[in-house]
């Protein structure tokens, strides 16, 4: 309700601001010079503390938290609810024949447990420089930067080369189907033109004062499986020689010792390429070349073990999640069963990598079942849209470097991908090293002046793509 209140003040505020003709539009950047007077960090601050903790997610709050502004600025926007509370929002800023751009944001964020955190993680608090809250890294933040820059070229009226579609939507946290994927069914009109998106995946990297911009061009694959064994049932007292669970266990033991092989594909080469500009010694060399590093097994052992996440873009991987065997301690169950989240590598169809899955775990009386899987797809590094994030931050940021990762996780942006729309996980925040470990865990917190920067800048690099002339 405090909530509310904030909000409608200060749309309030700048509502009479612009009435009366004061300081409402103030010079901004380059050539879009409106913006509403909208604090980025109070914004933010309010939207930390909209509820949209997933599950359950209650989207409509985020989405009733930007209709409020939209209505009150008098840009049009479409809303739709996958399940009752699962809103969506997207809104349209009409321009000329080159392929649009949307920015897409996800609303929900994973709860937090405020016995572990410094603060409600739902009530933002500024604390030694930095913003506390849920959300405010993955991605409330980059969802208000969006927001802002969205609205003030809305607002500045200029001509754009192309349309600008910003989409904010429910359910990422959970794997996007009452969100992304219910929209694409559901009003695919919303995705028309467009050629081009920009959502959550990678940012910026202070190391040692230099500035390293990350740009995710495409993610690892989920090909989730289910293996179930059967076998003679019976009495916990006399083991037979063999059962559904020591089939199960059988086929999972080989699994586990018999790693998928290493392959490095050319977006992890380059990532890794990327990744040694910025590093000295040994690891820069073997990160210069991560295909001749891989075949020390030392090397693979210590980067498994001091980097999983950059281990795991190596290889095909599996881990063993779930395991359902009897209900009772003294009965052999007939049937027992394994689920396994595997995440292969984006470079061949889903169901050649089931097949290799299930050469490995063969067994009588073994069954593999695919749950769910993701097509691959690799967004174009060298496109349009890249071209100009690069020219507009090499301008604000001079000498800064540029990489292009690939995420060991994934985002929504598999289903735009889908779509054949570039999409690219991209913000321009600036992170030191180590920063962004409350994503997901304790204490999820932003640097309140570099956040300031990040959202002048992504207005920026958004202005720079749709005015410039088109390509
Ligand atoms: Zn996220």
């Amino acid at each position: 309700m405090k909530t509310r209140t904030n909000l409608f003040n200060r749309l309030q505020r700048n509502f009479l601001k612009w009435l009366t003709g004061g300081v409402f539009i103030l010079g901004y950047i380059g050539s879009v010079s409106a913006q509403a007077e909208l604090d980025p960090v109070e914004l933010l601050s309010d939207f930390v503390g909209v509820d949209t903790v997933n599950p359950p997610g209650n989207e409509a709050n985020a989405v009733a938290f930007y209709a409020q502004y939209l209505d009150q600025l008098g840009i049009a926007y479409e809303t739709g609810e996958s399940a009752p509370g699962r809103g969506n929002l997207w809104a349209r800023l009409k321009g000329g024949a080159a392929p649009g751009l949307m920015l897409l944001q996800h609303t929900d964020v994973v709860p937090g447990d405020p016995r572990y955190w410094l603060s409600d993680p739902l009530q933002a608090e500024i604390r030694e420089g930095y913003l506390y809250g849920r959300g405010v890294v993955d991605m409330k933040g980059t969802g208000i930067a969006q927001f802002l820059a969205f609205v003030a070229i809305a607002q500045s009226g200029v001509a754009l080369n192309r349309d600008l579609v910003f989409m904010a939507s429910a359910d990422e946290e959970a794997g996007g189907f009452f969100g992304v994927d219910w929209v694409i069914k559901n009003h695919p009109e919303a995705f028309d033109g467009v050629g081009y998106l920009l959502n959550e995946g990678g940012s910026g990297l202070l190391q040692e004062g230099e500035k390293v911009f990350a740009i995710e061009v495409t993610q690892k694959v989920p090909v989730w499986l289910k293996i179930a064994a059967e076998g003679e049932p019976g009495h916990g007292s006399y083991p037979r020689t063999e059962s559904s669970v020591t089939k199960l266990l059988k086929a999972l033991n080989q699994l586990q010792s018999t790693p998928f092989p290493i392959r490095v594909i050319p977006p992890v080469d380059r990532y890794f390429k990327g990744l040694a500009a910025g590093l000295s010694g040994q690891q820069m060399i073997d990160y210069q070349d991560i295909a001749v590093a891989v075949q020390r097994p030392d090397f693979v052992r210590a980067l498994h073990s001091s980097h999983p996440a950059l281990h795991a873009l190596l290889r095909d991987t599996c881990s063993i999640t779930m395991l359902k065997g009897s209900s009772k301690i003294n009965v052999v169950p007939p049937v027992a069963e394994a689920e396994v989240d595997c995440r292969m590598l984006p470079d061949r169809a889903a169901s050649a990598f089931v097949e290799d899955f299930k050469a490995r775990v063969a067994g009588e009386g073994l069954t593999v079942d695919l749950t769910m899987a993701f097509s691959p797809a690799i967004s174009d590094a060298s496109s349009s849209l890249i071209e100009s994030i690069q020219e507009t931050l090499s301008a604000l940021h001079p000498g800064a470097r540029f990489t292009f990762s690939v995420a060991s996780g994934f985002t929504d942006s598999h289903f735009t991908r889908d779509l054949g729309i570039q999409s690219y996980g991209f913000s321009p925040m600036l992170y030191l090293d180590g920063e962004a470990r409350g994503v997901h865990g304790n204490n999820e917190a932003v640097h309140v002046e570099r956040y300031r920067r990040a959202v002048s800048d992504y207005q920026a690099v958004i202005e720079a793509f749709v005015l410039r002339p088109a390509q």
